[in-house]
């Protein structure tokens, strides 16, 4: 006989949701970075503590936490950055969703936060919470600047299956974040603030607005110098049927990439793909079909290496969703297979040897 149907306790459902928003080491660093930045900080410093098992520690000079604040910050869905679900369409930063620390507080053995804003500096507030998120303890102080530290310790204890495979792995998960790091610190050269990496987990501003900077703290001068910067502004066809579906008018989408490329005719000097990153309006995130195609079209030029690429996809708002999936890392551009002929076209065009700025001839 079918068994009755019943609802799952909160607490139970709390843990099998955050399971999902932090999937591994990785994306545990990657939401207390994301954090870091949305609250404008220009250094952040990453701490592993044997290699994450132990502790991870992810310090910020950004605005820091208001004592108003300090009850909810840690509760689920409860989020400074989003107040309804229009918002979506117009959101620029990365968090939105408030479920990060929730999460991390479910996931992990213990989670604190020492947060200092502009007018308590520079004395700081010491957080301890519960694994609901829950303020049990805010009378600790610490002398502090301005900014907020969150220290997580034993990631996964509370989930025995995935603490096993994280510590079998451990190493693997942390070349994977410091990987991560790095799109983070390329990120905001795009934009407003350079960000650059010091040393593998620190990422700090430099206050040049440069890629290339970013490109040469991250992988040496050589590594930019034989890039080139690329520009190509698509006009990709729209689906006609789901156009008219949403009765929108039936216009190519406009969407601009930018970035940088390894000149053809040096490559980066590496046989694999492991210095190439995409953003979505300034998002890292995986677009591995878009990432395949650039690779084709650059394997018609230079067969035996893959090129160091960053490329960054501005796209209307309208036409992308960034709330695919649990770690954001998916985001849906409305045509993509369209965008990715159109890219390719524009690509092998901008290749070719007769365009200045690749010309075999002007490389030493
Ligand atoms: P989200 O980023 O989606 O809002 P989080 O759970 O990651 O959700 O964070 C909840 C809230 O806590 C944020 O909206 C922000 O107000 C605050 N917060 C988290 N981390 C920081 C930080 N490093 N500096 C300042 N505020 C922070
Ligand atoms: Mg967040």
């Amino acid at each position: 006989m079918a068994g009755r149907i019943k609802a799952i306790d909160k607490s139970s459902v709390h843990r099998i949701t955050s399971s999902q928003v932090v999937v591994d080491l990785q994306t545990a660093v990657k939401e207390l970075v994301e954090n870091a930045l949305d609250a404008h900080a220009t250094s952040i410093e990453v701490r592993f503590k044997e290699y994450g098992l132990a502790a991870i520690e992810v310090i910020d000079n950004g605005t820091g936490i208001s004592p108003e604040d300090y009850e909810v910050v840690a509760l689920k869905h409860h989020t400074s950055k989003l107040s309804k679900f229009e918002d979506l369409t117009t959101v620029d930063t990365f968090g939105f969703r408030g479920e990060a620390l929730a999460s991390l507080c479910a996931l992990c053995d213990h989670v604190t936060i020492t947060t200092a804003t502009e007018d308590s500096a520079p004395m700081g507030t010491v957080l301890q919470l519960d694994r609901q998120g829950r303020v049990v303890d805010r009378s600790g102080r610490m002398a502090r600047q301005r900014g907020t530290t969150v220290a997580l310790s034993g990631l996964f204890m509370p989930l025995p299956v995935r603490r096993k495979e994280l510590e079998r792995h451990v190493k693997r998960e942390y070349g994977k974040a410091l990987n991560l790091l790095s799109a983070y610190a390329l990120f905001p050269s795009l934009g407003k603030h350079g960000i650059k990496l010091k040393r593998q987990s620190q990422i700090q501003t430099d206050g040049s607005n440069s890629l290339r900077n970013a490109i040469s703290s991250l992988w040496g001068s050589k590594g930019s110098e034989n890039t080139v910067a690329l520009s190509l502004d698509l006009l990709v066809a729209q689906d006609a049927a789901t156009l008219k579906k949403r009765g929108l008018p039936m216009e190519e989408l406009k969407i601009n990439v930018s970035g940088i490329v390894s000149k053809f005719a040096v490559g980066c000097g590496r046989s694999s793909s492991d210095r190439q990153y995409f953003f979505v309006n300034r998002r890292p995130c995986n677009l591995s079909k878009v990432q395949k195609a650039v690779n084709e079209v650059y394997k018609t030029f230079n067969a035996t290496q893959s090129p160091l690429l960053i490329l960054d996809f501005t796209v209307p708002t309208a036409a992308c969703d960034i709330n695919v999936s649990p770690d954001k890392r998916t985001i849906f551009v409305h045509g993509e297979q369209n965008l990715i002929e159109s890219l390719k076209v524009a690509l092998s065009d901008h290749f070719q040897p007769s365009r200045s700025t690749f010309s075999v001839a002007e490389v030493p």
